[in-house]
């Protein structure tokens, strides 16, 4: 039976596209008022994109404007969710399974622990790692924690909804997984468990009866 959780965030916990507008409508209305230097129709889909990819990769794909960039990241590293977000419906499977639950989530850390905090959800966690993919990234935060707390890497499960991110670097270190997968973006990834929703979850991770 798995006993020690690392849980991925946006995707896995709460759906971006459930929570659009208080999540990304402040900031993309930043973002109209600055020089981004692409056309309309760039930003429309530049848009779309940043609900599920980190935002720097999103802006460089798009060419966002060198020059304006620096206020573009001054404003992300100081800007965090200031409305209720609602978690996922299947949000109950996570918090009903027993035992020690860590976020691990990459982005930058007011934003991140803003988002848990208004989730409603921070009390369900022993703590909340934020991860800066500049300088770390989800695979070294797993090895500390496992360094840290002195956890036994049979214990764990790792559960998330990116197949290059938590998922690759859980099984790198010999960490079963759990995919989460709604829309079927990953259907060649390697993953011990996965599931279009989080039903089996209780499952893989041997707690059902
Ligand atoms: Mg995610």
């Amino acid at each position: 039976m798995k006993r020690i959780f690392f849980i991925d965030l946006d995707n896995t916990i709460y759906f971006t596209r459930q929570n659009e507008e208080q999540l990304m409508g402040e900031l993309y209305r930043f973002l109209e008022s600055v020089d981004l230097g692409i056309s309309k129709e760039d930003f429309r889909l530049a848009k779309q994109e940043m609900l599920r990819t980190p935002f720097l990769k999103v802006a460089e794909k798009y060419r966002f404007k060198k020059e304006t960039m620096p206020e573009v990241i001054s404003h992300l590293q100081n800007r965090f969710v200031t409305q209720p977000l609602k978690p996922s419906d299947d949000y109950h499977y996570i918090k009903s399974l027993i035992g020690r639950k860590f976020i691990v989530t990459a982005g930058f850390p007011k934003q991140q622990q803003s988002k848990v905090k208004m989730l409603g959800i921070a009390d369900d966690f022993e703590e909340v790692h934020v991860v800066d993919v500049s300088t770390s990234n989800k695979k070294k935060t797993f090895e500390m924690l496992i360094d840290q707390h002195q956890l036994n890497k049979d214990d764990i499960l790792i559960i998330g909804d990116d197949a290059e991110s938590e998922i690759k670097f859980g099984l790198e270190l010999g960490i079963t997984t759990f995919l989460l997968d709604p829309e079927n973006l990953h259907p060649n990834a390697e993953s011990t468990f996965r599931g279009s929703d989080l039903s089996s979850l209780h499952a893989a991770a041997g707690q059902s009866n």
